[in-house]
This record gives structure tokens, C-alpha cells and sequence, in this order.
């Protein structure tokens, strides 16, 4: 990722995967009115978004010490 200072790593990831990743990777399906859901313990960062088409669940985990 490019630098911004302007933003934290949390929601340059936020931007990133609500508007790159919900293509499906199994069917190729673009859940444009779809969004990620997150879960957070303050250090880790879950995401997941369940493709509408085949039901592929795809999953992202964020170490946010690490990000
Ligand atoms: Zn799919």
C-alpha cells in the first residue's frame, strides 16, 4: 500500500477491501451493495463476506500491531 498519513492502516484497509474485494474469487460475482463484516478484539481485525451467488466465505484477518 501507498503512504497516507492522513489515514490510519485500519480504515485504509476498511476502503480497500469495501471497494476492491467483494469480487468473488470461486464465481467472479461483484457484491457492489454488499460489505464486509468485521469483528474486532482491539488487536485483530476479522473479516468476512459471504458471496451471495455461491456461497463462497471469504475471510481476512487483520493483526492491527502489525498493520
Ligand atoms: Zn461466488
Amino acid at each position: 500500500m501507498t503512504g497516507d498519513a492522513t489515514k490510519s492502516p485500519f480504515e485504509r484497509l476498511k476502503q480497500y477491501y469495501d471497494t476492491e474485494a467483494l469480487s468473488c474469487p470461486d464465481c467472479g460475482y461483484a457484491d457492489t451493495d454488499g460489505e464486509w463484516e468485521t469483528e474486532t478484539n482491539g488487536r485483530v481485525v476479522e473479516y468476512h463476506h459471504e458471496c451471495p451467488t455461491c456461497g463462497t466465505l471469504q475471510q481476512h484477518t487483520v493483526h492491527l500491531d502489525e498493520a
